[in-house]
């Protein structure tokens, strides 16, 4: 059984590793644009950027000021026993949450809409939000923590499908302009792609292939794969560098996913992660040894399957 001390434990410390220590696969790709930039402000921009990621591990201090909206990915085992079952693995997230906004400390951003009510831990209705998927054949239960932005760079246009490709790189294109020329998504970023399901599934997988994917993944059908190549040459032969200056490059990688959408329509969502990529995960095993890894490993083949079984 996974006990829900163990899941406590884990998540304060997915909390710490996620608001500190930069992914390697986002500072190597950092580190590959700052070295090609030829534009000496968006240079510097990118050295100061990776300065930053050094700092914050340095001073174990997060790596943004802004913290974001702690949130929690959960893939668990069709055989996975959790102590106190579902809810008490909900009750033990928002309590991790709470301590950490404390202890790290993250900047307790969470507010009621109307009243602006704060209880200065993040933790609140719908807050934080927790995201489900299974996996068969496992007793082990995989916890991602992200904390992401949560006012710039999500976008959504209902398609169809005489738009085609040329549209959605469109739209692609359009949504850059929007926020990459005024530098309010904190450019160099991950933009996520999803493509068909209905309108919430595909903002929902937008912000999945954003934030779930490393650096340099690439979609496992061979069309949609050469369509992420095209749109990360599109985006960075767009004239744009990080944080609005003009450059080079500004998007880290293009992950795109796919879900089987109304035959007459063609959905899109968009969502950029920032350079700030604050994500972590940890297996939980049944014997409640954990393993901290950097992929989240969340698009598997199951979670992509297209058949009943
Ligand atoms: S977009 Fe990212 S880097 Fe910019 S302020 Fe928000 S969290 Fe920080």
């Amino acid at each position: 059984m996974i006990k829900a001390g163990t899941i406590l434990e884990a998540a304060r410390e997915l909390n710490i590793k996620a608001a500190i220590e930069i992914p390697k696969d986002v500072q190597r790709k950092v580190e590959q644009m700052a070295a090609g930039e030829t534009n000496h402000l968006s240079r510097y921009v990118l050295e100061k950027i990776l300065q930053n990621y050094e700092a914050a591990i340095k001073d174990r201090s997060p790596m943004c000021a802004d913290t974001g909206l702690p949130r929690y990915y959960a893939k668990i085992g069709n055989d996975a026993v959790i102590e106190g079952g579902m809810v008490n693995l909900e009750r033990v997230l928002r309590q991790a949450t709470a301590d950490t906004t404390t202890s790290i400390p993250l900047r307790p951003n969470r507010v009621h809409p109307f009243s602006r009510k704060d209880h200065n831990n993040n933790v609140g209705i719908h807050a934080p939000t927790v995201d489900y998927t299974f996996e068969p054949d496992a007793d082990w239960m995989d916890m991602t923590v992200v904390h992401k932005g949560g006012l710039f760079g999500g976008e959504y246009r209902m398609l169809f499908p005489a738009d085609g490709i040329p549209g959605l790189k469109r739209f692609f294109l359009d949504s850059l302009a929007e926020f990459l020329r005024r530098g309010m998504a904190c450019q160099p970023a991950v933009i996520g792609v999803g493509v068909g399901g209905t309108k919430d599934v595909c903002v929902r997988l937008s912000k999945e292939a954003a934030c779930l994917r490393i650096v340099g993944d690439r979609n496992p059908d061979p069309d949609i794969a050469k369509l992420e190549e095209e749109l990360i040459e599109l985006g960075n032969n767009a004239g744009f560098g990080p944080m609005g200056f003009p450059g080079d490059a500004s998007v880290l990688d293009v992950h795109i996913e796919a879900a089987y959408a109304h035959t007459g329509g063609m959905p899109v969502g968009i969502q950029q992660f920032c350079y700030a990529q604050r994500r972590k995960t940890a297996r939980i095993f049944s014997d409640n040894r954990v393993e901290f890894r950097e992929d989240p490993q969340w698009f598997t083949p199951y979670y992509r399957r297209d058949t009943i079984d």
